[in-house]
C-alpha cells in the first residue's frame, strides 16, 4: 500500500422518522498509514460499523473528510469504490453469491475490473491460475473452486470471502467483525491468516470489532469508540495494558482472560465499576460515559471532554484521566 486512509472529524447522522436525527458518529478522526493495521473497538451502537461504512460508501457522511490518498470517498457509492479498497464482513454470504461456485465468484471481479486495464488481456487460463493461487493463499485447496458457499464450514466461508476481497490486490482492507461469528479456535486461525496476509502483502487494514482481545491480536494502533465518540486511542500495547479511560478499563476487564483467578478479580472489579445505568439522554456537551462512570463529577455532565495526551502515551477524552487511581497491576495481563 502506498496511500493513507484519512478520516477527519467525521460526523454521520441517520434520520429517524420525519424530524429526528440520530448522530451515529460524532467527530471521529483517525488515520491508517500505508501498511499499518488499525483497530476500532466498541460495543454495538458505538458507531464503529458506521465508520467502516463511511469508508466503503455505505454510510451518509454529514460532515468531515474521508479520503484515501487523494481520492475523496464521501461522494462515492458502494459501486464506485476504488478497487484498492475492499472489505471483509461478519457474514460471508454478503460477499459470496450462494448460487455461484467459489471459482466463479473469484474470477468475476477479474473479468469485469480487467476491462481496459493492462490485465484486460487476461484469458480464462490466467484467471483460473490467479484464482487457484488465491485459494491456496487463504488455505483452501483448488477443489474449493467448484464448490458453493453452503458447502463450506463457517471458517472456510470466511477464508473464501477473504479471497474474494484480495483477488483484486487491494491496498486497504476494511474488516468489520470479520471473525465475530466464528468459534474461538476458528477465530484464531482466521485472525492469524489475516495477520499473515496483512504483513506479506503490505496491506493496510482497518479492523472493526467489539472484542478488545481480537483487536489487540491484530492491530498496532487501537481507537476506542463509545456512543459515536473516541474515548481513547494509542498503541495496542498502551491501550490494552495501561488503559487510561474508565470505559477502556471496563473493556479490558471484560476481555476473556486465560487465568481464571484474573477473571474472577476482573468480574469483582467490573461490578464495582458499573453502577445501574441511568436513562440515556442526548449527549449535548456531556461525557458520553458519564452515566456509567464511577468517577463522574458534575463537570462530566456539562462539558465535553476533548482528546488530549494520556498518561501512558496515547490520547484520552476524560476530564479526570490524570487524577484516576493507577491501573491496578493485577489487571495488567493483556487480553488473551
Ligand atoms: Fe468518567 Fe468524567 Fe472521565 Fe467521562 S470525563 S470518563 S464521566 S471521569
Ligand atoms: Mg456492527
Amino acid at each position: 500500500a502506498t496511500a493513507e486512509l484519512v478520516i477527519d472529524d467525521l460526523h454521520v447522522d441517520y434520520a429517524i422518522g420525519h424530524r429526528k436525527r440520530r448522530r451515529a458518529v460524532d467527530g471521529v478522526s483517525l488515520r491508517v498509514p500505508p501498511g499499518r493495521a488499525v483497530g476500532v473497538v466498541g460495543e454495538s451502537g458505538s458507531g464503529k460499523s458506521t465508520v467502516a461504512g463511511a469508508v466503503l460508501g455505505l454510510a451518509p457522511v454529514s460532515a468531515g473528510a474521508v479520503r484515501y490518498g487523494t481520492t475523496d470517498l464521501r461522494e462515492l457509492g458502494r459501486r464506485d469504490r476504488p478497487q484498492q479498497i475492499q472489505a471483509v464482513f461478519q457474514d460471508p454470504y454478503s460477499s459470496l453469491d450462494p448460487t455461484k461456485t467459489l471459482g466463479y465468484t473469484l474470477a468475476e471481479p477479474l473479468r469485469s475490473h480487467a476491462a481496459g486495464t493492462e490485465r484486460g488481456g487476461r484469458g480464462r487460463e490466467s484467471r483460473t491460475a490467479a484464482v487457484d493461487a488465491m485459494l491456496e493463499r487463504v488455505g483452501l485447496g483448488p477443489e474449493a473452486a467448484n464448490r458453493y458457499p453452503a458447502q463450506f464450514s463457517g471458517g472456510q466461508r470466511q477464508r473464501a470471502s477473504i479471497a474474494r476481497a484480495l483477488i483484486l490486490r487491494p491496498e486497504l482492507v476494511i474488516c468489520d467483525e470479520a471473525v465475530s461469528a466464528l468459534d474461538l479456535s476458528v477465530q484464531a486461525q482466521i485472525l492469524n491468516l489475516l495477520l499473515e496476509l496483512q504483513q506479506d502483502l503490505g496491506l493496510s487494514m482497518l479492523f472493526i470489532t467489539h472484542d478488545l482481545s481480537v483487536v489487540h491480536h491484530i492491530a498496532e494502533e487501537i481507537v476506542v469508540l463509545y456512543r459515536g465518540r473516541i474515548m481513547e486511542s494509542g498503541s495496542a500495547e498502551s491501550v490494552c495494558r495501561t488503559p487510561s479511560h474508565p470505559y477502556t478499563q471496563r473493556l479490558v476487564m471484560s476481555a476473556p482472560a486465560r487465568d481464571i483467578a484474573v477473571q474472577r478479580e476482573r468480574r469483582a472489579r467490573r461490578e464495582a465499576l458499573t453502577p445501574p445505568p441511568a436513562r440515556l439522554s442526548p449527549l449535548g456537551d456531556a461525557c458520553p460515559f458519564a452515566h456509567r462512570c464511577p468517577y463522574a463529577v458534575d463537570r462530566c455532565r456539562t462539558e465535553r471532554p476533548l482528546l488530549q495526551p494520556s498518561p501512558h502515551g496515547g490520547r484520552v477524552a476524560c476530564h479526570r484521566a490524570h487524577e484516576l487511581p493507577p491501573w491496578p497491576h493485577m489487571y495488567e495481563e493483556t487480553p488473551a
